[in-house]
């Protein structure tokens, strides 16, 4: 599916930065940049070489330049691409580029050279979305994630149930050509047994997206306990920055705020709440169900008590409070530099976490304590994580219809039905690599890219 034009656009980002690439793609790729070029012949030039000259506007002389050769097939977007690295001046970059449109390139759309590699094979559907993801990576987990999705990591579990269900489709529908004499070419309890086995899968990865997503986006961490506990000032200690406003007024952090930290490689996104009495008396006060409803989305609640402020009893009822959120969550006491021992035996028996926020002491152990709730250090370095919503979406689409073929199977459907609800499947499954794909689904998935990628 070559295209017939040739595109181009600023492959890196604007701002400052010693050197900016300028990118093409196409047919025209190498004789537009000659035409402005002065140096070697590009033409004559063998793939994956780089060569010095200067970019020229008639006689004036814009930028000396380095220009990269990938010549068709052996570029990212299997088409004869062109890098030209400048110096980073948006002048000079933007003359470049009304140059190489003058001589006939076109702008490029945002995301138009991965468009391309994957209209022309060199990558999936999958493949395509993890490079944005991989760009936009924050963290190591993140990282991982997307590295993995673009090296292929399910789009090879998902080739592999396909091809076995289209042999069974073809079966079926075979089937249907000889309706009369009612035969069975495709053996119910064969396909039974397959579909079960291709269930599963579905069901792991859907199961998978939980983690994938929390690594891609950071672990959800609401910071919560009543107003002076010290919330700002913990969430201040975990960022290493005066980020959040710090206070002696009770309730002055009035919005959520919102901040990511890295742990250890795993992005945390920690909001910090308004004060939790207010969370704790949720019946009266209407504003608070936002908070409440923060709490619940969490994937995880740090529960901070001040023990100067609330007494035993107080702080146990705020903490079966919490317990009924269902979201898995830290006690833990803060201020334990103003408690004497006696009072940190007395506080044992809620199995907190002792904490000074100010001092930033025993909060390095409760890093440990949140990576360890998230329960990611379980994971494989091989297993398969879906991250992205609209692959989590066409898998469980994917399973209904499955669904209704085991259903269609033991009530012995006729096999124009079974033919057509493993053709649903399909066709959910294709839509994840892009086996399956419309122009407006490629439009909604590239539209998101910036120009250049
Ligand atoms: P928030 O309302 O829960 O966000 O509480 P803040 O973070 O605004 O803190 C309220 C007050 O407690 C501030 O004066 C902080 O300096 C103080 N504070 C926070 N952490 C500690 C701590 O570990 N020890 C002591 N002594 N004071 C603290
Ligand atoms: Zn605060």
């Amino acid at each position: 599916m070559a295209s017939n034009d040739t595109i181009v656009a600023l492959a890196t980002a604007t701002g400052s930065g010693a050197i900016a690439v300028i990118r093409l793609s196409g047919p025209e790729s190498i004789p537009i940049v000659n035409r402005i070029f002065k140096g070697k012949n590009l033409a004559e030039q063998a793939s994956h070489t780089v060569h010095f000259g200067t970019i020229r506007n008639g006689d004036e002389v814009l930028d000396e330049v380095l220009v990269s050769l990938f010549i068709a097939p052996h570029s990212y977007t299997r088409e004869d691409v062109v890098e030209i690295s400048t110096h980073n001046s948006r002048y000079i970059i933007e003359r470049i580029i009304e140059l190489l449109i003058h001589n006939g390139a076109r702008a490029a759309r945002p995301g138009e050279f991965t468009l391309r590699a994957f209209l022309n094979g060199q990558m999936d559907l999958s493949q395509a979305e993890a490079v944005a993801d991989l760009i936009a990576s924050t963290s190591a987990a993140s990282h991982r994630v997307a590295m993995q999705q673009m090296r292929g990591g399910f789009s090879d579990v998902l080739k592999q149930l396909r091809e076995q269900l289209i042999q069974f489709a073809s079966l079926i529908e075979l089937e249907l050509d000889f309706s009369e004499e009612d035969v069975e070419f495709a053996n119910r309890s064969q396909l039974e047994a397959l579909i079960l086995e291709i269930n599963g899968v579905i069901r792991k990865l859907i199961a998978s997206f939980e983690q994938g997503n929390v690594l891609k986006n950071g672990v959800p961490v609401v910071i919560a306990g009543r107003p002076n506990v010290g919330k700002s000032t913990l969430l201040n200690t975990l960022l290493n920055e005066e980020r959040a406003i710090v206070s002696d007024i009770a309730g002055t952090t009035r919005d959520t705020i919102e901040d990511e930290i890295n742990i250890h490689g795993v992005a945390f996104r920690f909001i910090d709440t308004a004060g939790i009495r207010d969370t704790l008396d949720i019946i009266e006060a209407k504003g608070v169900e936002r908070t409440r409803e923060k709490m619940r989305q969490a994937r995880l609640i740090v529960y901070l008590a001040d023990p100067q402020q609330d007494d035993l009893e107080e702080i146990k009822s705020q903490i079966a409070e919490v317990a009924q959120l269902d979201v898995p969550y830290v006690t833990v006491v803060n201020k334990m530099d103003l408690l004497k021992p006696e009072h940190i035996d007395a506080l044992r028996v809620i199995a907190p976490l002792f904490i000074s926020a100010k001092n930033n002491v025993g909060v390095e152990e409760l890093k440990q304590e949140l990576l360890h709730k998230v329960n990611l250090h379980n994971l494989d370095a091989g297993d398969v994580l879906v991250s992205n919503v609209r692959h989590v979406e066409a898998l469980r689409k994917t399973e209904d219809a499955l669904q209704r073929v085991l259903q269609g199977i033991n009530g012995s459907v006729t096999s124009d039905f079974l033919a057509l609800d493993i053709r649903q499947a399909l066709h959910h499954l294709g839509e994840i690599t892009g086996s399956v794909s419309t122009d407006d689904l490629l439009d909604n998935i590239f539209s998101k890219f910036c120009i250049g990628k």
